[in-house]
């Protein structure tokens, strides 16, 4: 089977981030979906990736440690996914601490503003889908519509968690190329996360594509969650032109607003080479 063609997901969340599912759950419904080689990508941290590895294993699944990081470039928040990286690496585990605390921090400012419009106890109402997990913003909306505060988790954001919006604080980041550094540290690939949903003009995308790739990063996501094809056409010509390699992920967090189940994506073109070709074991 050649790289292009193998059943891949490399994006994918589990409840050590915003997902819903456990990462041994994920794995299992990976799994049923026929998934040969896939990563959990959890934002900020590297938590599940131990267990998610025992029940790859099981499954006999390829697994790659992963995870989404949160960084800022020319002051706009990026993901930027760090793919076949060393979780126990001192890079890594130093930033899974600085973004652990800046998460806490950012939760408690959010409450802030969220008791301030009316909320009754929202740290504690995120919390309670957090577990012991970092909170993101999908734990507040979640409880926001659990007690009727909003009527669904997309009106959470429209009104109150989304960019500039009622309850939204800006937070500083890592710089995208201290990033970039800490994963090739690690020894990982990375790749920028759905380089088209941050909607930047054509212009700031080349700006964006171009420093990324002198800086030393190795790929952008290609096929992603609910991408049209349009949108698939027009990243396979940003990473034809910038040099970059291609990666798919479904992005799948266990709740509705994402529609791609785990490993339901389209083969990357053949034009592109895939990043996993970096590491993935010949099958
Ligand atoms: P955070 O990492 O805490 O900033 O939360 C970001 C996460 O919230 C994303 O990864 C998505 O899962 C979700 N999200 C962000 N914006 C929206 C939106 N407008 N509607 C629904 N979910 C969103
Ligand atoms: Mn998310
Ligand atoms: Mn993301
Ligand atoms: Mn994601």
């Amino acid at each position: 089977m050649t790289d292009h063609t193998l059943s891949i997901d490399l994006h994918l969340h589990s409840t050590a981030s915003d997902g819903t599912l456990s990462p041994t759950e994920l794995v299992n419904l990976a799994s049923e979906n026929g998934v040969q080689v896939m990563s959990l990508t959890d934002h900020d941290t590297t938590e599940g990736l131990a267990e998610a590895a025992i029940a790859a294993e099981k499954q006999g699944i390829q697994f790659i440690n992963g995870v989404e990081l949160s960084v800022v470039w020319e002051g706009k928040v990026l993901h930027l996914l760090g793919l076949n990286i060393d979780p126990q690496h001192p890079s890594i585990v130093a930033g899974m601490v600085n973004l652990r605390r800046q998460r806490d921090d950012r939760a408690e400012r959010i409450a802030k503003k969220l008791a301030a419009v009316g909320l009754e106890a929202p740290m504690e109402g995120a919390k309670k889908h957090a577990g012991t997990g970092a909170i993101a913003r999908p734990h507040f909306a979640r409880y926001m519509v659990d007690i009727g505060f909003v009527k669904d988790f997309n009106e959470a954001f429209d009104r109150y968690l989304g960019r500039n919006k009622r309850a939204y604080v800006s937070t500083e980041w890592p710089e995208l190329f201290d990033a970039i550094n800490w994963i090739k540290e690690a020894g990982g690939v990375a790749v920028i996360a759905h380089p088209l949903r941050y909607k930047f003009t054509a212009s700031w995308m080349r700006r964006l594509l171009k420093a990324f790739k002198s800086a030393g990063g190795d790929g952008m996501e290609i096929i992603c969650g609910n991408y049209s094809p349009d949108e698939i056409s027009t990243s396979i010509g940003y990473a034809l032109r910038f040099g970059l390699q291609g990666s798919i992920g479904s992005d799948f967090h266990g709740h509705s607003n994402y529609s791609k189940q785990p490993g339901h994506l389209g083969k990357l073109h053949t034009a592109i080479t895939p990043v996993w070709s970096q590491f993935i074991l010949t099958v």
